[in-house]
């Protein structure tokens, strides 16, 4: 069960605002390909197709999306907090209000590193 190369002939295209899967293209773990295939073997090396894609992949994107919107919420909270924070220096001395502002600054640029 090797690729043969013959499989290159069937590539499918990546489709528009639809899935592979769901425009009925098959995925060849051997081949590493996406293919038009109406088969439920490889053409190319023999190898059973995908339909589907993997639960266990889907799930672990889902719960990273959870975990990322979580984080984005954890460091909201923490920007809120260093307001307080800098809310309090204000009010007893103008130095300590820098390193304040300094560090708000630093923690509101992390929800983009993570969006990114
Ligand atoms: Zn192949
Ligand atoms: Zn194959």
């Amino acid at each position: 069960m090797t690729c043969k190369g013959i499989c290159t002939r069937y590539k499918a295209q990546k489709p528009v605002g639809t899935g592979r899967y769901a425009s009925g293209q098959k995925r060849c773990q051997i081949c590493e390909i996406f293919i038009k295939w109406e088969g439920l073997w490889c053409p190319c090396c023999g190898y059973r197709l995908r339909t589907k894609p993997r639960n266990l992949k889907y799930k672990a994107k889902l719960r990273a999306r959870v975990e990322a919107d979580s984080q984005l919420e954890a460091v909201a909270v923490k920007v809120a907090e260093v307001e307080e924070i800098e809310v309090a220096a204000v009010k007893k001395s103008t130095k300590r209000t820098k390193t304040a502002k300094a560090s708000v600054k630093k923690i509101a640029i992390e929800p983009v590193a993570i969006k990114a």
